[in-house]
């Protein structure tokens, strides 16, 4: 088992550009204390998810660091912060194999219990319930047989089981029904509480709930400040 990390995140100089693209972040600089929720705002484009993606190392900088409990990543394994790190993202990240499977992916000690629990607690059970073979459903390969919305409430409780001290959510743009919109918002008021949470808003009630909001421009912060300052 890893120790646990408190969940201060830290972006020093950080720049980075994909293989053959342009640089999207020239001298990125951020500090997120351990607890807090941070969420990012801005147009299409515009580097946010480039933002959090280097946050959970999908991505590593081209140049800078990012420090975690001030710590560079890159001297740690990639489970180290994985096993640390829930992340629910935009075009949410299923394997194939069962929706038990996947709430469980990166906590093999959950009970079943445990993993029931996770899926009330974000409202995801009463769907699951309704499939033919409820956990035991095959979501097929990268969760094809899910709706967007579905995969990210499956997300949402593997976030919920592994407990993780820092929460990543890059909010689906895609068209959700309003049932499972609703409980995505119930979802994100779970989880975010107690760790330190990065997310991209879109809907006004995530925004809300941040205690700062960072608007990005050309993969740059422009504004700074809380819902009433902004
Ligand atoms: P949206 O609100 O539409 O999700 P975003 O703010 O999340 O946008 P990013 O996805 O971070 O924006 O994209 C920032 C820039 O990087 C864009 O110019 C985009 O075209 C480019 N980009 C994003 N992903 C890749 C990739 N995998 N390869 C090459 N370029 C990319
Ligand atoms: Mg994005």
């Amino acid at each position: 088992n890893w120790e646990n990390i408190k969940g201060d995140i830290e972006f020093e100089n950080v720049s980075f550009q994909y293989q053959n693209g342009e640089k999207v972040l020239d001298n990125f600089n951020l500090k997120i204390n351990a607890g807090e929720t941070v969420a990012l705002v801005g147009e299409t484009g515009s580097g946010k998810s480039t933002i959090v993606n280097l946050a959970c190392r999908f991505y590593e900088p081209t140049e800078g660091k990012i420090l975690i409990d001030g710590v560079d990543y890159k001297s740690r394994s990639l489970s180290w912060l994985h096993s640390n790190i829930g992340y629910v993202l935009q075009s949410p990240h299923l394997f194939s194999g069962t929706i038990r499977e996947n709430i469980r992916y990166g906590s093999k000690n959950a009970s079943e219990n445990d993993i029931i629990e996770a899926a009330k607690r974000v409202n995801a059970h009463e769907f699951i319930e309704k499939l033919e073979k409820k956990y035991d459903t095959e979501v097929g390969e990268g969760g094809g047989k899910l709706s967007t919305g579905q995969k990210q409430l499956v997300s949402f409780a593997r976030a919920i089981v592994s407990n993780p001290s820092i929460f990543v959510l890059d909010e689906a743009t895609s068209s959700i029904d309003t049932e499972t919109e609703k409980k995505i918002q119930y979802a994100i008021e779970k989880v975010l509480k107690n760790r330190t949470s990065f997310i991209i808003a879109h809907r006004l009630s995530t925004i809300i709930n941040a205690d700062k909001i960072l608007v990005v421009k050309n993969g740059k912060i422009i504004e700074h400040g809380n819902h009433n300052e902004l």
